[in-house]
């Protein structure tokens, strides 16, 4: 079974590779032996695009050969109690293949799966035969076999066979009854009709939106079929705002079902100017420039949506294929805001220092947090009263540790950075002690003093968390900066609840040694916070990030690093020996993400997959998560136990007031900051 899992990834992976190949150039003829096996209907991640399919058609000499589909759809359903049906539902969430089902998928796969019974002693697949069916076992057990050796018991939610749903194939295990077994199978010819015939005709039908979109005109069907590769279905509710005026556009929807009610505001009133119903769309200028909504849409009822995001849709189709096209020019460009970046005019001597209200420190200015480099001081404005976070940094600091490069580089990323999960920079001065980093304010203070005072954080909450950081690193990725210093203290909540990078380069007192690239940091001394990386895919050097990431799950949920030492040496070969003990507390599928995120081998590493970071977003343990909903900012924060009510600075430790100055440093290193 494990072996079959693995071959069954490998042959995934293999036939990702070749299917995406086909899309990018002709194949040769000595290529198509390998090119048939043909696009996986119903599997989310993999481009199976019309086109594609049809032109792996073309050659029939093949090892796997693609089968015609079966026209007519009444295949039997298969009546099952609602415990059956559950008990299929876990099997199928469970299994790494299936999973990726949708859930429409899964009900078709409930419904057509057959019982059969076997004895004990039956062989259900023998090695070296073809397959045809998948199977998942009702009850009883059975044993894998490999070449005589055993290799497993399968018992009653496991899955085995299923490479052979996606084609055909030799069994390269045997497996056996050992007690009286009841199983659930399917036939691959029948799970492929039913796949492959309702995404065709769904298929066929968003190809028809898609073509009455101005913007899409240009795209032939192939590069359409790639974008309705890349969508995602998302649901809104009754009176949900889809998009709301004068916010940041960057998706693009199409309305599946249900009406939307398109509203602007106008001498201050809320006119409405327009429903918009099936098949309909808006935002599609968003695809390719940066705007802001000209309008409201609102959900009139349930609605469901078909949408592409930017980001996704730039990686899908060069944009320059759509700007070639002269009457995309006329239309109306949407009006820039007075106001765009709220810290444009802010002025160093505009900034004055919030003080503690109570306690000890009563009148003393609030320090949000000593880095190892200076403070982070709360700050206001005389004008708006907003807050903003100030970090201080001594020049001749600076200048001492070597680290005016670092400081230009880390200000001229922050500046370009523009993501709802990663802290803003407003405004940077200096003068001639300091340089000062004006940041937008998280008033809900470090997850790394949260997680002390719960201990460990619930699994919906660590999940939220944890989505938001993957958010930050796709836009950070995209942009070709890595992010080497994840870990809970650079993690901040805003008032929302939701989650914040800050950058890095803490020597906090309370900082602890447990990512990869940290424990270089104690060993080798070096400090560095953000790291452009080539942008091409085969240095496939966002490798760190992902591993740090699945500790920083671990350390959600468990309260502490999974490779722990007080000798940093100890951690690193913990680290490569990669074994990480997991509490019994902890689910299943927080087990799987950890583990795939922990691979030793970077190669092996979930998010260095050719997927990427889409593959991370995939993983069951996210399965709650609505990530267009997330991104758009439309998600409830899970109520932190933690977000405390008090003093805008109540969720922060309180530091001493220092009154010591640093020295004037006149080197000149600063004149670009
Ligand atoms: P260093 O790079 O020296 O570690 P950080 O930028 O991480 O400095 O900031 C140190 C601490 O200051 C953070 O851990 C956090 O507690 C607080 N802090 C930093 N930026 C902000 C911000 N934008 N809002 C609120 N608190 C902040
Ligand atoms: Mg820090």
């Amino acid at each position: 079974m494990e072996a079959q899992l693995e071959e069954l990834k490998r042959q995934l992976e293999k036939q990702c590779q070749l299917t995406q190949k086909l899309q990018t150039e002709k194949p040769e003829p000595g290529q198509l032996q390998e090119l048939q096996s043909e696009a996986v209907p119903g599997f989310r991640s993999q481009r199976n695009s019309v086109e594609s399919v049809s032109e792996v058609r073309q050659s029939r000499a093949a090892v796997i050969a693609p089968e015609p589909l079966s026209e007519h759809l009444d295949i039997p359903r298969v009546k099952k109690t609602t415990s059956e049906a559950e008990q299929i539902k876990h099997a199928i969430q469970k299994n790494d293949f299936l999973s990726r089902l949708d859930d429409e998928q899964i009900s078709m796969m409930v419904e057509l799966l057959e019982a059969l019974d076997r004895c004990p002693g039956d062989d259900v697949i023998v090695e070296g035969s073809e397959g045809d069916s998948m199977y998942i076992v009702a009850a009883g057990e059975l044993k894998v076999t490999q070449a005589g050796h055993v290799l497993r018991t399968l018992s009653s939610g496991d899955v085995f066979g299923e490479l052979a749903i996606l084609y055909n194939c030799k069994r390269t295990a045997s497996v056996r009854a050992a007690t009286a077994v009841r199983l659930w199978s399917i036939q691959r010819q029948k799970y492929r009709t039913i796949m492959t015939n309702k995404s065709i005709r769904k298929r066929e039908q968003l190809m028809g939106f898609l073509k009455t979109a101005q913007t899409l005109k240009a795209l032939n069907d192939l590069q359409l079929s790639k974008i309705i590769d890349s969508m995602e279905e998302v649901k809104f509710q009754k009176s949900e705002v889809i998009v709301r005026e004068g916010a940041e556009g960057n998706t693009f929807y199409i309305i599946l079902d249900g009406e939307v009610l398109v509203t602007k505001k106008v001498n201050g009133q809320q006119k409405t100017i327009r429903r918009m119903g099936q098949g309909e769309h808006f935002g599609e200028l968003a695809l390719i420039r940066e705007i802001l909504r000209t309008a409201t849409c609102t959900a009139l009822g349930p609605v469901t949506c078909f949408c592409i995001d930017k980001e996704v849709f730039e990686e899908t189709i060069p944009i320059e294929n759509l700007e070639l096209h002269d009457e995309l020019k006329v239309l109306e460009p949407s009006p820039e805001p007075e106001d765009v970046q709220p810290g444009a005019s802010l002025r160093l001597k505009d900034l004055v220092p919030v003080f503690y209200q109570e306690g000890r420190y009563q009148g003393d200015p609030v320090t949000l947090g000593v880095g190892g480099f200076g403070r982070v001081a709360l700050v206001t404005t005389k004008h708006s009263g907003k807050y903003y976070a100030v970090k201080k940094v001594s020049k001749k600091h600076i200048v001492a540790k070597r680290q005016e490069g670092h400081v230009l580089f880390e200000k001229r990323i922050l500046q370009i950075i523009q993501c709802d999960f990663i802290v803003k920079l407003h405004a940077a001065f200096k003068d001639s002690r300091y340089i000062y980093m004006v940041m937008e304010y998280c008033g809900g203070g470090e997850i790394w003093t949260k997680l002390k005072e719960v201990g460990r954080f619930d699994e919906p909450v660590a999940v939220f968390c944890t989505a938001c950081v993957v958010e930050a690193f796709a836009y950070l990725h995209k942009k070709g900066i890595m992010y080497r210093d994840l870990k809970p203290e650079n993690l901040l909540l805003d008032e929302r609840g939701y989650i914040k990078l800050v950058n890095g380069q803490s020597t906090h007192t309370h900082t602890h040694t447990h990512t990869l690239t940290h424990t270089h940091t104690h060993i080798t001394q070096t400090h560095y916070i953000f790291e452009v990386t080539s942008r091409t895919r085969e240095t496939a050097t966002s490798l760190p990030d992902f591993w740090s990431l699945g500790v920083l799950v671990y350390e959600l949920l468990v309260g502490s690093p999974p490779f722990s030492s007080s000798e940093p040496q100890k951690i690193y070969s913990k680290i490569l020996d990669g074994v990480v003990k997991f509490p019994p507390h902890m689910s299943e599928a927080a087990r799987s993400l950890i583990s795939k995120l922990c691979r030793p081998r970077p190669g092996q590493r979930l998010g260095n997959t050719k997927n990427g970071i889409k593959d991370v977003r995939h993983h069951r343990w996210f399965s709650t998560v609505n990530w267009h909903k997330l991104r758009m900012g439309q998600v409830e924060a899970p109520p932190p136990r933690v977000c405390v009510q008090g003093p805008c600075y109540i969720n922060f430790d309180r530091f001493p007031h220092d009154k010591t100055q640093a020295e004037e440093e006149f080197s000149g290193w600063d004149k670009d900051f």
